[in-house]
């Protein structure tokens, strides 16, 4: 979904609280998504709920309208909703959610000049005790690149850690979608990959950084494509095995992130 220039933006106390701000109203869409998510209720009506909560809030949805080079459309919604073997860019559409299925929840939200963008993935009623693992596994893979992301420590330190969590599990790491520097824009420098990247370029964490960190996990092999190459949104696992998502926009500082995506 394109990026923004190719130097990574350093933000001031001020400007990480606006994206505190910003990241609590995409925190509380994903909290009442939540609630509502249950068999029989359709992606779009979570979407619904998405586009009046951050229009009330007095933000802006940060998908929607989003262009990219291999879509046939802008993206029509608030939410991206990527169900079982859809792993991210899923458009919500009228089909019932049904029980055992998952849906992965992705939200972007702009607030007074600044981004938020947060994901997680959902059950569906009762789902399988496997599939249960691997939203396990991938919320856990999160929760470790928080903890161990610090201001000195090179990225492929943190990514070296997810991957390993997730692969020690059986499950595999998307390789084509990835993190990203967040701020004014959804999409800033760097690229933060949830696996060590020996062909890409590593950085140095640094207080002030602001990244969206968004591991990418499927049950089966890691490789992906477009369920439809025409239409260019909506990518699923090659294999269909299921996927998960999980997201936080983190602040660096100098003895560990601060989740700016929490809300409360
Ligand atoms: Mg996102
Ligand atoms: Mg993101």
């Amino acid at each position: 979904m394109g990026h923004g220039g190719r130097r990574i933006v350093l933000k001031s106390p001020r400007e990480i609280e606006l994206m505190r701000a910003a990241g609590g109203v995409v925190a509380e869409v994903l909290a009442a998504i939540a609630e509502r998510i249950r068999p029989g209720v359709s992606t779009s009506e979570l979407d619904e709920v998405a586009t009046r909560m951050i229009a009330d809030a007095g933000g802006e949805a940060l998908f929607r309208g989003v262009e990219n080079p291999q879509a046939s459309f802008p993206f029509p919604a608030s939410i991206c909703s990527s169900v079982n073997e859809e792993v991210v860019h899923g458009i919500p559409d009228e089909r019932p959610l049904a029980e055992g299925d998952i849906v992965s929840v992705d939200c972007g939200v702009r607030l007074k000049g600044y981004c938020g963008d947060s994901a997680r993935t959902f059950s569906v009623g009762r789902i399988a005790p496997d599939v249960q693992r691997l939203l396990d596994v991938t919320r856990e893979t999160l929760e470790i690149a928080i903890r161990e992301a610090r201001a000195g420590r090179m990225w492929s330190e943190v990514a070296a850690a997810m991957q390993r969590h997730v692969e020690a599990a059986g499950f595999g790491v998307v390789r084509e979608f990835v993190g990203h520097g967040i701020g004014r824009e959804m999409h800033e420098e760097p690229k933060v990959p949830n696996y060590v990247d020996r062909n890409g370029q590593d950085f140095r964490l640094v207080a002030g950084m602001t990244l969206a960190i968004e591991p990418m996990v499927t049950a089966g092999r890691p490789r992906v494509d477009f369920r439809d190459p025409k239409e260019g949104w909506s990518v699923v696992t090659v294999d269909r095995s299921p996927a998960a998502h999980f997201e936080h926009v983190v602040a660096i500082g100098p003895d560990g992130s601060d989740v700016l995506t929490l809300g409360g």
